[in-house]
């Protein structure tokens, strides 16, 4: 049960106080050495709510933060995130990574148990294209969907922790299927592998640290040599490997990547569904506003039907420059896809959900909110949102 705050809005902790203290001072620091000790301070008040499983003074102080000083939120929240995936045990630094996979099905995209053999199959194609030469892996023995990972700093610390423990001994971490969350059930989404990577203190843990070539080299090759090795796990499902990275760094990319993957996949899964080429159907694309820009929601229509069979929402993001034209975005992709039709309406939506069920509205060509729903004929319809 979440637990109720016991502070009001504006009344901080003690704890949090000084923690948004010292982070507003490491935005301001003009060297290494302040920098040193003020993170060598919070990194101790951190590892001290984190231990006592109690993220509200991290909460409130980030809170605070985001709304008087951006830089020194970041600085917080970079540290928080260090606290939950680093760990240094002496000759051993120890890092918590997510292999994110992109997927869509008409069916639902499976999360299960990855067996032995599959699993040190991985690890062979990770060792060979993204981790550093010296750098040794171990895993969860699960593909995650979102609501099945930790929630909260508290939650990934302990999980990374059990990680840590298993990885220490030489083991994969088993994970028990029957104790995690049902997960929701969208035609794209995000499936995770974690793991945690052990490298001597010093070495580089990513091979983009020793060649040349970097990053983009990187995947190309987990693509094409580690791509495959998801085939049993997501059968079904079409999918595309991200690059592996550290845990939130992972987590943020595979957020930003969902948007136009979603789209795209949208247009596909119509296509197949209804038998129809790209070009018989169509979308329309409008801004949703609360307080201010909240997100742009997506519909799918067929060419000469004015019912809405399918929607997508396309998030906004922190790091999303805000002068950005995702209209001009949204339209472009999707665009890209051969769809026969893409209207971007300039109406001002209000964000709105079902009543019943929960599922978002989206924008009928005449920018009315209304219910995407599937035609009663077709009969194998996926497990979204039906009512
Ligand atoms: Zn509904």
């Amino acid at each position: 049960m979440k637990r109720r705050r016991p502070y009001g809005r504006h009344r901080l902790s003690r704890d949090a106080e000084r923690l948004a203290w010292l982070a507003q001072g490491l935005a301001d620091s003009g060297s290494r050495l302040e920098d040193d000790w003020l993170e060598a301070e919070i990194g101790a008040l951190i590892e001290k709510q984190l231990k006592t499983a109690d993220e509200d003074a991290l909460n409130q102080a980030l809170d605070r933060l985001r709304e008087t000083n951006p830089r020194a939120y970041d600085e917080l929240a970079d540290l928080i995130e260090a606290a939950c995936e680093v760990k240094r045990a002496g000759e051993q630094s120890r890092l918590l990574i997510a292999v994110p996979v992109l997927a869509w099905s008409r069916y639902a995209i499976p999360t299960r148990t990855v067996p032995k053999t599959l699993l040190d199959t991985l690890r062979v194609q990770l060792s060979a294209h993204i981790l550093g030469a010296e750098a040794r892996l171990h895993f969860a023995d699960f593909l995650f969907s979102p609501d099945q990972l930790p929630q909260g700093y508290t939650d990934t610390w302990a999980f990374a922790e059990a990680l840590w423990t298993a990885a220490a001994a030489g083991q994969d971490l088993s994970i028990d299927a029957a104790a995690l969350p049902d997960s929701q059930m969208f035609v794209s989404d995000v499936r995770y592998l974690i793991g945690v990577v052990q490298v001597p203190t010093g070495r580089p843990v990513f091979r983009w640290n020793e060649v040349e070539g970097g990053r983009a080299a990187a995947l190309v090759n987990w693509r094409e040599q580690g791509g495959p090795s998801f085939q049993s796990l997501l059968t079904g499902s079409s999918y595309e490997v991200l690059t592996p990275d550290a845990y939130f760094s992972a987590w943020r990319q595979a957020d930003m990547e969902t948007r136009p993957f979603a789209l795209k996949a949208a247009v596909a899964y119509l296509q197949s569904l209804f038998n129809l080429p790209a070009n018989r159907i169509r979308a329309v694309a409008a801004p949703y506003y609360e307080h201010g820009l909240e997100e742009w929601r997506v519909s799918f229509l067929r060419a000469g039907s004015d019912d809405v069979v399918h929607g997508v929402t396309w998030p906004l993001l922190g790091s999303d420059d805000e002068s950005a034209d995702i209209g001009a975005e949204i339209e472009a992709l999707l665009n890209s896809t051969g769809i026969g039709e893409v209207r971007i309406l300039n109406t001002r939506m209000p964000v709105e959900y079902c009543d019943d069920c929960g599922a978002p509205l989206f924008p009928s060509p005449e920018a009315e909110n209304v219910h995407a729903e599937l035609p009663e004929e077709i009969q194998d319809a996926p497990p979204a949102q039906l009512h």
